[in-house]
């Protein structure tokens, strides 16, 4: 007799083959049947004509902290995801000495807009390697299956200490950190992550340590990951890194290259497909690179407090310059302000912010008095009073003691160009960012988002290719075994839901982090059942409070 059989619905095989009317039966964490006529289980469910796919692996979150102190890395199981990838961008939180760790806190309070209060009230640091990590959140147990990156920048500070941003390194730097690339492989990483972007800062605006490495750096980390013939590597590519260089890892390493952030920026839509087609050259020459694209548009919230979008620019040289005291008067200076308006103007390979004034909102004012403000933009808003934009913008934000919260969407609004991307023979559909970013956006939902937006509304894939971009095309670029297709012997992680209206829902604000610590989190609509390893954690009402934690730390990969 099997555990579960879950009967009347329609099979989506993650493989991309269409779907067709079915049951499945789950024993010991496993699909062990699949057909019409399954036979008794323990329990039946009856799926109600729902479709029934492999559930969403997602390969770029930054769980890593939270993780510590929330195993479910809520809200991801609600929307769908059965597998996480942690530790992308470089950014882990092991390994990590003792009195790195409060520099370390702070940097991923910058780069990655993380609450400085919820990390230091939310971590906890049983763990100083890598694989005391890795070990650590095993103990624990974890909600979903979870893979987790070793990051660059990590691994930097930990053998350069507070040098880390700040020079190249010697060869005898370079020799440990390799070391420390091939014992966190050893200990079951899913790759070895990076990022060479100039938007990634870290405390005070100074850059996060990886992007001070030099080629030769890169190299060598990168190229130990032949010998153990396992693992991917994942980089946050800055406009200076070439697909040239990408490809010559990859020959060098053997092992497939993920290249992030590839965003659509509709005022210049050429170099994420020129990165594209490099891309795709490469892989007629067996080089195997693969672009990450998302299928969200990137919307922030933001006050001035923490401009993210903002300090990639050059102009923010004045903000660094003049130092935490300084910073409103540096918002008040006029050849600051200059500077911005025209950089942004200028023609960049890859900027958040390119002067769309017009995509920038005022969503919630801090005075009562400038409530009408509220859903406008500051195009509208600097014409009613003669300002340019940033003015108004800037000026604003002053009177209201910098906490006007402003929305803005920046990139991958041009659905056209997106939906070329999110199709491409050579991408990934990718990061949604869970657990960073969490009072910008929250794009876990990016799952559902594919399903019903872009292949049900705007009809750019048919579902099963949408399922199978979410699952078994994810498992097999990332290594991961016997999960992300309906076969007969794979571990039973699946999601159920209404094709008709899946989806995700509009973003609310909670206070739900350590220190109560804001965030936001979307709703997902259409979905009623998750299953991970068997075990059924998300109902139609959700999560299931008190589910047992049934994921498993992922530390095997394929070759
Ligand atoms: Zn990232």
């Amino acid at each position: 007799m099997f555990d579960t059989v879950i009967r009347n619905v329609v099979l989506c095989d993650g493989l991309g083959q269409p779907p067709r009317p079915g049951a499945l039966a789950i024993e010991r964490g496993r699909i062990a049947a699949i057909g019409n006529d399954l036979g008794p289980a323990r329990e039946t469910i009856d799926g109600q004509g729902l479709m029934l796919a492999p559930g969403i692996i997602d390969n770029h979150t930054h769980y890593d902290a939270q993780l510590t102190w929330d195993p479910w890395i809520d809200p991801s199981p609600s929307h769908g995801v059965t597998t996480a990838v942690i530790g992308n961008c470089g950014f882990t939180i092991a390994p990590c000495k003792p009195h790195d760790r409060g520099l370390v806190m702070r940097n991923l309070t910058q780069v990655e807009g993380m609450s400085l209060a919820a990390l230091e009230a939310g971590i906890r640091w049983n763990f100083e390697t890598f694989p005391e990590y890795v070990a650590a959140i095993e103990r624990q147990g974890v909600g979903v299956n979870i893979a987790a990156f070793v990051g660059h920048s990590s691994i930097r500070t930990y053998v350069m200490g507070e040098d880390a941003p700040k020079r190249a390194a010697t060869d005898a730097e370079i020799e440990r950190m390799r070391m420390l690339v091939v014992e966190a492989m050893q200990a079951g990483a899913i790759g070895f992550s990076t990022t060479t972007s100039p938007a990634h800062n870290g405390e005070g605006g100074i850059p996060m340590p990886s992007r001070l490495a030099e080629e030769r750096e890169l190299m060598t980390l990168v190229s130990c990951l032949r010998e153990g013939g396992r693992g991917v590597f994942m980089l946050t590519k800055g406009g200076h890194t070439t697909i040239d260089f990408l490809e010559a890892l990859a020959k060098a390493s053997t092992r497939p290259v993920i290249i992030a952030a590839l965003l659509h920026n509709a005022s210049n839509p050429e170099p994420v497909f020129r990165d594209l087609d490099g891309i795709a050259a490469a892989n007629t020459r067996g080089h195997k690179l693969v672009g990450a694209v998302s299928a969200c548009p990137l919307t922030m919230d933001i006050t001035m407090k923490a401009p993210y979008p903002f300090e990639g620019l050059e102009a923010w040289q004045f903000v660094k310059d003049a130092g935490r005291a300084g910073y409103l008067d540096v918002l008040r200076n006029q050849q600051f302000r200059d500077a911005m308006k025209v950089e942004v103007t200028k023609p960049a390979i890859f900027r958040l912010f390119n002067g769309e004034w017009d995509r920038v909102f005022v969503t919630e004012v801090a005075d009562p008095r400038h409530a009408s403000y509220e859903g406008r933009n500051l195009v509208e808003l600097g014409a009613a009073t003669n300002q340019h934009p940033l003015d108004f913008m800037f000026d604003l934000a002053l009177a209201e003691n910098i906490d006007t919260l402003f929305t803005a969407t920046f990139l991958n609004s041009d659905e056209a160009g997106v939906g070329k991307l999110l199709t491409h023979s050579h991408s990934i559909v990718s990061l949604s960012d869970g657990g960073a970013h969490l009072t910008f956006f929250n794009d876990v939902g990016f799952g559902l988002h594919l399903l019903g937006h872009w292949a049900r509304d705007c009809g750019i894939m048919p579902i099963e290719e949408a399922v199978r971009r979410l699952t078994s095309h994810q498992a097999s670029v990332y290594g991961i075994q016997e999960r992300g297709s309906l076969q007969v012997g794979h571990f039973a992680d699946l999601m159920l839901f209404d094709p008709a209206t899946v989806g995700r829902g509009p973003k609310q604000r909670r206070f739900d982090l350590p220190a109560s610590a804001p965030r936001l989190v979307t709703s997902a609509l259409g979905l009623s059942g998750v299953w991970v390893n068997g075990t059924r954690i998300v109902n139609e009402n959700g999560r299931i409070k008190g589910a047992p934690l049934a994921g498993k730390v992922l530390r095997e990969f394929a070759a």
